[in-house]
């Protein structure tokens, strides 16, 4: 690793910061591996997420929100689980060693792990072309894991909070004129990972995923992995007013289904469920046995063709 403050160093200076909280962290970091303590009767629900400057932010990002947002898209794959998130790992690869940088980059990535009680046990820093990888692990009672292979024909269909505030705050970014941009650019820089939501989901959702590639995307890989399809209503997507606004002058209504980054859970419940969903749970359309993904608006039905950021075409 070279730059001017030693690896060792920096991983003192502004990532081993704190004492291990969790109780399955017996060790915390500085060992040749860090050790998890899983107790009996849970399963153990691990995901990884890199992220790469200009594939996956600008060079110019806020440092802070882009800890932030490393964190953050990778409990967000735990919450989509209904996993409870105890443990991160850190891989860096660093063009320098930029003390600064480090030091708004850290803070971001400590303070949601604090909020969520997250510890991180662990890592690796090396030098070259700046990425950054997380490994998020979390805990969820055996066989109560939510899947996206679990949806029925007849499910309501939910997504948590509003779509397109990020796919609007990257049109801002992109030079869209947007005279309230606060919202859209805060969802896009700092999303908040559903954890509570997920965990309120368990035994109540047929299936979950979290939204990082735009609602029809997504949900498009819960239809396909349980074997059904689905209709929404465009109207009952819930939209702030910035992207209502930015649809009507644009037209571009399929922004709110196919942009990315909002970081939101799509799960489908049962139709004859009764009981209390996440606050903030908007029933946005339903399943249906015949595969593929429509979707109505203004009294038209279109055929949706789903399809997320394809990093290899
Ligand atoms: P090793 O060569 O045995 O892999 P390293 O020198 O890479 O050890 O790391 C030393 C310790 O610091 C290990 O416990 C490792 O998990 C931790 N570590 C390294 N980089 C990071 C990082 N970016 N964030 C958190 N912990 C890290
Ligand atoms: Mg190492």
């Amino acid at each position: 690793m070279s730059g001017t403050i030693a690896e060792f160093d920096l991983i003192r200076r502004y990532f081993a910061v704190h004492a291990p909280q969790h109780p399955y962290n017996p060790l915390g970091i500085g060992d040749d591996c860090a050790l998890l303590n899983v107790p009996a009767g849970y399963q153990l629900a691990v995901t990884t997420d890199t992220m790469v400057e200009n594939v996956h932010f600008f060079a110019d990002v806020d440092p802070e929100s882009l800890g932030h947002k490393l964190l953050a898209v990778n409990l967000s794959d735990l919450a989509a689980m209904g996993a409870e998130p105890f443990a991160v790992t850190l891989a860096l690869t660093l063009p320098a060693t930029d003390e600064s940088w480090l030091q708004a980059f850290s803070r971001g990535f400590m303070a949601l792990a604090r909020q969520y009680g997250v510890d991180l046990v662990g890592g690796d820093t090396t030098s070259g072309p700046l990425t950054l990888s997380v490994q998020a692990m979390g805990v969820v009672p055996e066989g109560r894991a939510l899947l996206r292979s679990g949806a029925q024909a007849g499910d309501a269909v939910y997504v948590t909070g509003q779509l397109g505030n990020a796919g609007l705050g990257l049109k801002i970014k992109q030079g869209y004129d947007c005279n309230r941009p606060d919202l859209a650019l805060q969802c896009f820089n700092k999303p908040q990972p559903r954890i509570e939501q997920g965990l309120a989901l368990r035994g109540i959702a047929n299936a979950c995923i979290d939204i990082s590639d735009g609602l029809a995307a997504d949900l498009g890989h819960i239809l396909e992995q349980s074997g059904v399809g689905a209709r929404l209503q465009w109207e009952r997507l819930p939209l702030s007013a910035q992207v209502q606004e930015y649809v009507e002058r644009s037209n571009d209504w399929r922004m709110p289904l196919t942009a990315g980054d909002d970081y939101e859970l799509c799960f489908t419940v049962p139709a004859d469920f009764a009981g209390q969903l996440p606050g903030g749970s908007i029933q946005v359309g339903t399943i249906e046995a015949e595969p593929g993904l429509r979707v109505e608006r203004a009294g038209v039905t279109e055929i949706f063709e789903a399809k997320g950021y394809e990093h290899f075409s």
